[in-house]
């Protein structure tokens, strides 16, 4: 055995080698030596084992193919492209929304050159960041001012931060939400260093809990969104208006984190009702916060718009600077915003809109094409077969909504389920679907059409890998 290890060829020859390899030389030197070199340790562990037990076995030519796709696959990016079949539009572990063109072109030329980001063209001197979007958010949600952050939970943490640093702010114990991962509305609340003053019971809290709560060291009145749970049964909370009322009289501002905050009213697409930011601010809310990539479809990004005493005095805590939204962001958001500048352009524009609102013919027709499309390229391998389902809009917005829609179902010939599902987390681009009833699930509602091909590709992959 010891002798066969003198007969692994060097470091150098398989560079050497892969200098004809134009994807392989392409990468950077050191890194493709660290990688031939691990590459080495896995055949001396094969030599230890027994897997390799003769000469031929070691020569260049016997390993160079192995080493080429070892070190192709272990240089790859990390952050890559998948594709979405879940059919969660808003899906968190997937980047939530994807962009529409407008904003990717946006982005590319935001990057590439340099830009107006903080510059003034009318005086040439220095301008605002936040004048590239002011104007669009006020002009689309009927407020006075507005800015952005890095994402909602910074535009939370800064509200609090600005208007209730060392003071109370009132809310509803039916309200105190966490929020996947780690945001929670009390543990927010303690790190801006305002003091949460829970009213009501978790299932109903009345006007009287507020006013009763309010006293000398009140600086705020605040609803949260309740995007994604529903209390049902035995419960009532306070109708906004009312709030307003009582913030009025008492001369303490309501801000209002709103979630989603969607911009686009989804009820005449059969969804049961959510305030628009429009509605919300029209109630008199003084302050509302929402995410830029959820139901807006834009990129990650925290929207605070409300009245201009406040924002302005938002905009001056220094704590902004360190929440600040950096010019990709604002790119692809000044170019999202623009396109809700006419509703029906925006359904048709933003990927999430037009995922959410796709009819059921329209998904039933794209289910047969894509079954079309994988039957054919997957005879004998597996039965595929359109069925019905639901798909659901995810990140936290419409959480009872199930969205009606047509799955393309793969059952493999000669594969279990669960290994077709994990072969295709592995695939060059990985395909997310999910398995339901035993067959691995397609819902081309999150599905571009020139995806297709490539699902179809994956699957076949897959599948194929496995009869060997
Ligand atoms: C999603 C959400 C947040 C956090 O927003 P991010 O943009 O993810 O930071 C805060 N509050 C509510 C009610 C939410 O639904």
């Amino acid at each position: 055995m010891s002798s066969l290890f003198r007969h692994i060829p060097s470091v150098d020859r398989f560079l050497q080698d892969m200098e004809q390899d134009q994807s392989l030389k392409s990468l950077p030197r050191p890194l493709l030596k660290d990688l031939v070199g691990e590459f080495l340790d896995l055949c001396r562990e094969e030599i230890r084992s027994g897997a390799i037990n003769d000469e031929a076995a070691l020569a260049l030519t016997a390993l160079s193919a192995r080493a080429a796709a070892y070190v192709r696959f272990k240089a790859r990016p990390h952050f890559k492209r998948v594709i979405n079949a879940t059919g969660v539009v808003i899906h968190t572990n997937l980047g939530r929304s994807i962009l529409a063109g407008e904003a990717v072109e946006a982005v590319v030329q935001g990057c590439r050159h340099y830009s107006n980001l903080e510059l003034a063209l009318e005086t040439g001197q220095r301008g605002s960041r936040y004048s590239h979007v002011e104007k669009l958010l006020c002009r689309l949600t009927g407020a006075e001012a507005g800015l952005v952050v890095n994402n909602n939970a910074a535009a939370v943490l800064l509200v609090l931060d600005t208007l209730a640093k060392g003071r109370e702010v009132v809310v509803s114990r039916g309200q105190l939400v966490e929020i996947g991962g780690s945001f929670r509305i009390p543990e927010v609340m303690k790190k801006s260093g305002a003091v949460l003053h829970e009213v009501g019971a978790t299932n109903r809290t009345h006007l009287r809990d507020y006013e009763e709560a309010i006293g000398e060291g009140t600086a705020m009145l605040m609803k949260v969104h309740t995007s994604n749970y529903r209390i049902i049964g035995f419960h009532k909370e306070v109708d906004i208006a009312d709030l307003v009322t009582l913030g009025r009289e008492r001369n303490l501002p309501v801000f209002e984190d709103l979630g989603s905050g969607n911009l686009f009213d989804f009820s005449p697409y059969g969804f049961m009702p959510e305030p628009t930011v429009q509605q919300v601010l029209k109630s008199g809310v003084d302050v509302v916060s929402f995410s830029g990539d959820k139901l807006l479809g834009g990129p990650q990004a925290g929207v605070i718009v409300g009245r201009k005493e406040y924002i302005d005095r938002i905009k001056k805590n220094q704590l902004n600077r360190a929440l600040r939204i950096d010019k990709m962001t604002l790119a692809a958001l000044e170019a999202t915003l623009r396109l809700y500048l006419d509703p029906e352009l925006a359904r048709r524009k933003v990927p999430t809109l037009a995922m959410i609102t796709a009819g059921r013919d329209e998904l039933s027709a794209r289910a047969r094409r894509l079954k079309r499309r994988l039957a054919r390229d997957l005879t004998g391998l597996a039965e595929v077969s359109v069925r019905p389902g639901f798909s659901r809009v995810g990140g936290g917005s419409f959480p009872e909504q199930d969205l009606p829609t047509a799955l393309v179902a793969v059952s493999p010939a000669a594969m279990d389920v669960e290994s077709l599902r994990q072969g295709l987390l592995a695939t060059d681009i990985p395909v997310i679907g999910r398995v339901e009833d035993g067959r691995f699930c397609l819902d081309p509602r999150t599905l571009l059409d020139e995806e297709f091909a490539l699902v179809a590709g994956a699957v076949r992959t897959v599948l194929q890998d496995g009869m060997n």
